[in-house]
């Protein structure tokens, strides 16, 4: 078995190492006999959809969105949005998940308009929600909870038909007021959560993974057990830091 996983904009959209992501996601296919090839799709190159199981998006400040519009508006914000509806698997952070909605008002009044892959919009706020974080996925989303780190003014919201990825345990998340965090939406998986996300929780990378598989593959893939010691600790002392915060 073999993935093929696309890194969309990764010199534009690189804030807080979330290539990370993607090294994550092919060490774990590899330790598992699978193979997992990166191809990186920026300004200007032409994106071949089909050839990807798996997109990712990394996070990117307000300047660096701005940059990405017109070469979105080129043909790949509509391929995006027909790879989403074909239930590829996609993992979007910060500025990649704020990309995919609709529309991100800055809150300094100007308007972004997006690609409306997934039915979320985003409104700045002066005051950043910074911070150490943590939540819990929702069954649906492998149930499990997630640390990171988090670093964004927009706050975005859910319209219908899309899922919170998970419920804020302590930190800001989706927008600091309704508690949810990131969005779930066919096999888009979106998140605030920045560089560590699946490096620091490999339950969740695992998932992913399967999903991706089960869409290429059409079977359920049990992933054996790695020895996950080092990134099992780094989580509880996380884990263990932020419940002493909420
Ligand atoms: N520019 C966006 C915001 O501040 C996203 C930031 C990020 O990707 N960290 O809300």
């Amino acid at each position: 078995m073999e993935l093929n996983i696309c890194h969309l904009y990764p010199d534009i959209l690189n804030l807080y190492g979330d290539r990370g992501n993607i090294i994550t996601m092919k060490r774990r296919l590899e330790a598992r006999g699978m193979a997992a090839h990166i191809e990186e799709c920026s300004i200007g190159q032409p994106l071949d959809i089909e050839a990807y199981d798996i997109f990712f998006i990394g996070g990117g400040q307000d300047f660096e969105q701005e940059v990405l519009l017109r070469d979105l508006a080129g043909g790949k914000a509509r391929d995006i949005r027909a790879a989403v509806e074909d239930e590829k698997v996609f993992l979007a952070i910060c500025g990649g998940y704020q990309m995919l909605g609709q529309y991100y008002k800055t809150w300094d009044g100007s308007q972004m308009d997006f690609i409306g892959a997934i039915n979320i919009h985003t409104i700045g706020a002066k005051e950043r929600m910074i911070g150490n974080y943590m939540f819990r996925t929702t069954p649906e989303s492998s149930g499990t909870i997630v640390v990171g780190f988090e670093n964004h003014s927009g706050k975005t919201y859910l319209g219908e038909d899309v899922a919170p990825l998970g419920m804020v345990l302590s930190g800001y998340g989706n927008n600091g007021e309704d508690q949810t965090e990131g969005a779930r939406y066919k096999n888009v998986f979106a998140t605030y959560s920045h560089g560590s996300l699946l490096p620091k929780n490999p339950e969740l990378c695992d998932f992913i993974l399967q999903k991706a598989i089960q869409r290429k593959y059409d079977v359920v893939q049990p992933l054996s057990p790695l020895d996950d010691t080092l990134e099992n600790n780094a989580h509880a002392y996380m884990q263990q830091r932020l419940s002493r915060k909420a």
